[in-house]
């Protein structure tokens, strides 16, 4: 009897451009992977030259596991695969295995060797594994184009993989490889794309949010935490930290002018984020803003915000519009939560028509007439902080699991 055991495996794309810093882009995707997972069922994850590889033996939910993956990111691809022995012999009896109760009038075998030393060449084998199928399956013709199955099959030196279909992953690279950034989030659509964009680029985000209660409702703190929630599927532990701003905003209402005021709030906003995200050890800001969406996000008025950090503000939505970013929300399935009805803090004491063009000279002499330090200061003591966990009550992440030992694979025939 040739063993065979179950398992997803898991293909990366760009983590193999990093060269100098693989083996720690893959310990994160590793450790990111079987966090994800872990409430599951029992999954062993292990790594392979250039694939990683999760051990299904036993497990209750195989599909459930591979659905999860689909919100890793730094995974090009997924498969369900049979894991079996790289002789001839193994590969003819996954392959049936792949194939049984399935029904296909074409089909073809993609095969790859990852050692050159294997006897056959992955034409042969393609050739000999199709010749196979064909034997039990004489009505399904081979189609090297537009195959209705194809039939993949990896060889290692020890073992091999033989699996029916590859689902895309979100790609980028694991959250954690890249530092932490702190995202301003308000309840709009915009700020949780560009949360979900730096974990795409393998940053862990931290959240901050100013809001307006007691002046105004808690609507939008019991959306962020929603849209928190939502997120830290993506990135499994989440700070989120609570700026009530009420009071700041009404500090200011008192010394500047309307038109100025939206990006008075927001250069406060950014300096009490930043004092926050020092205290994370968080390398930059992020916001949701884009260019000429609003009168805050004029070129001008942009500059104004930066020049109130010293932390780099990264804009990932800076260049695209509405549309692109309502259907990024969609997919991530923020949107329907940013699309509840709520009162942004912003739209408190603001007139309908704010200026487009302040200069630095304008907004300093407006700040002037403002203790900006204290009021940040109260803005970071004020500052409330909620903790959010992936899959609910499996704790914090990485601090736990980071010391996790690592588990041998196990050895097939
Ligand atoms: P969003 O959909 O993210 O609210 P928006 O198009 O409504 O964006 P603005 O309201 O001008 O834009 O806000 C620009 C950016 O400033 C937001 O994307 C967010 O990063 C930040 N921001 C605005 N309001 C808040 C808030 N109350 N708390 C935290 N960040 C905020
Ligand atoms: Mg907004």
């Amino acid at each position: 009897m040739i063993p065979r055991r179950p398992c997803v495996i898991v293909h990366y794309h760009e983590i193999s451009l990093k060269r100098g810093n693989r083996p720690l882009f893959l310990r994160r995707l590793q450790e990111n992977i079987a966090r994800a997972v872990g409430d599951l069922g029992p999954v062993r994850v292990h790594q392979l030259p250039g694939r990683i590889v999760l051990d299904l033996a036993d497990h209750p939910a195989p599909e459930a596991v591979r659905a999860r993956l689909d919100r890793v990111c730094g995974v090009a691809n997924t498969a369900l695969a049979v894991r079996t022995g790289s002789s001839l012999e193994a590969l003819r009896a996954a392959v049936d295995h792949v194939i049984e109760g399935l029904a296909f009038p074409s089909f073809r075998i993609t095969a790859r060797r990852a050692f050159k030393t294997f006897p056959l060449t992955s034409t042969d084998l393609n050739r000999e594994l199709g010749a196979h199928v064909q034997r039990q399956r004489p009505e399904a013709r081979v189609d090297l184009h537009h195959a209705a199955l194809e039939i993949h099959v990896e060889v290692l030196p020890h073992e091999a993989f033989v699996y029916p279909d590859r689902r895309p992953g979100p790609g980028g690279l694991p959250v954690g490889s890249a530092g932490t950034v702190a995202a301003l989030i308000s309840g709009g659509i915009d700020s949780p794309v560009a949360a979900w964009r730096m974990m795409k680029r393998g940053c862990r985000v931290l959240f901050v949010h100013f809001h307006s209660v007691p002046y105004l409702p808690d609507a939008s703190i019991r959306k962020v935490r929603e849209l928190v929630g939502r997120l830290t599927q993506w990135q499994y532990f989440s700070r989120l930290h609570l700026v009530p701003f009420g009071e700041i905003q009404r500090e200011v209402v008192l010394s500047v002018s309307p038109m100025a005021r939206v990006v008075v709030y927001r250069r406060l906003m950014v300096r009490i984020a930043q004092a926050l995200a020092r205290q994370s050890g968080a390398l930059a800001l992020v916001t949701g803003e884009s260019l000429g969406q609003v009168a805050s996000q004029t070129l001008h008025n942009l500059a104004r915000i930066d020049e109130a950090a010293e932390l780099p503000i990264l804009r990932p939505l800076i260049g695209m519009d509405k549309l692109e970013i309502t259907d990024q929300a969609r997919v991530l399935e923020t949107l329907e939560i940013s699309n509840e009805p709520d009162a942004d803090c912003c739209t408190l004491f603001v007139p309908a028509h704010p200026a487009t063009r302040l200069t630095l000279e304008e907004v300093a002499a407006m700040e002037a007439r403002l203790d900006v330090a204290a009021l940040v200061r109260t803005g970071v003591e004020a500052a409330a902080t909620e903790t959010f966990d992936f899959p609910e009550g499996a704790g914090p992440f990485p601090e736990r699991t980071a010391k996790r030992e690592r588990v041998a694979p196990p050895q097939l025939g």
